[in-house]
């Protein structure tokens, strides 16, 4: 790298995050990452016309609240239309039997005999959508196991009272896109909540390879929560890991692959 290299007017902290996150999740060397950043110079950010898809929870005359992508219920197969207000809901539930005690989960031994009990019943789906992170886990409808729901935001947290601080201050709207945001961001090096984010922005927001002129790189120049100096709870139980070798990596996502294979797999 030399001295007038792109990485090189990122802070260092930006520059030591995004040389870390490429080499962990692609193997990139420094000098890739430098191409990755001079190459995005005047270019918009990769990351703006990107989104997860939209998550949200419908409560349901079940008395549940089920997981929906983008106004439709992700419970429903591809049965239902999104115009559609009821359909079929279906679970199965197994079990096995270990010295006469009935056991649960995901572990059953390959000689045990298995049992199930299919149930089905129709759901007539309310109109209201809300953010599905503020659904409490017990009324959450439990499929499709393969979409998780998001991380329970609700309760009386330090998390929570921070969000409501940020809530009072700036509003409810993700502070790099506009759109609905729910997570509190904080730097990982200062320990200070950056302000409030959508999903996608909060993951993705420190992927950025600009300095100024997009609104990523924008908001991390100068994080509109940084004037209230909140610290963030969770500051100093993270200590910085040393890079994985390729192996470890490559050992790293068989694992994940072969954990997720195991999630696709019918109850
Ligand atoms: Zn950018
Ligand atoms: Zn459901
Ligand atoms: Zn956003």
């Amino acid at each position: 790298m030399t001295a007038a290299s792109a990485l090189d007017k990122l802070p260092a902290a930006r520059r030591a995050n995004l040389l870390r996150r490429y080499a962990v999740k692609w193997g990139f060397s420094p000098d890739q990452v430098e191409q990755v950043v001079q190459a995005s110079g005047d270019q918009p950010c990769p990351l703006d016309d990107r989104a997860l898809p939209d998550v949200s929870a419908i409560l349901a005359d079940d008395g549940r609240y089920h997981l929906a992508t983008n106004g439709k219920p992700a419970c429903a197969g591809t049965k239902v239309r999104r115009s559609q207000r009821s359909y079929r809901h279906t679970m199965t539930c197994h079990w096995w039997l270990q010295d006469g005690v009935r056991r649960f989960g995901n572990s059953m031994p390959m000689d045990a005999e298995r049992f199930e009990i299919h149930t089905a019943w129709v759901v007539e789906l309310g109109t209201e959508r809300i953010p599905a992170g503020s659904v409490a886990p017990h009324l959450r409808c439990p499929l499709p196991v393969s979409l998780m729901w998001p991380r329970y935001l609700g309760g009386d947290t330090p998390i929570s009272r921070i969000r409501g601080q940020l809530i009072a201050v700036f509003g409810e709207a993700c502070a790099i896109c506009g759109r609905a945001a729910q997570y509190v961001d904080h730097d990982h090096d200062s320990g200070l909540v950056r302000g409030m984010l959508c999903e996608y922005c909060n993951v993705s927001v420190e992927w950025c390879p600009h300095l100024t002129g997009c609104a990523f790189g924008d908001y991390l120049a100068s994080p509109p929560a940084h004037s209230l100096a909140i610290r963030y709870p969770n500051r100093g139980r993270r200590r910085l890991a040393p890079l994985p070798s390729p192996a470890q990596r490559m050992a790293r996502r068989a694992e994940i692959e072969e954990a997720a294979k195991r999630a696709r797999q019918p109850l």
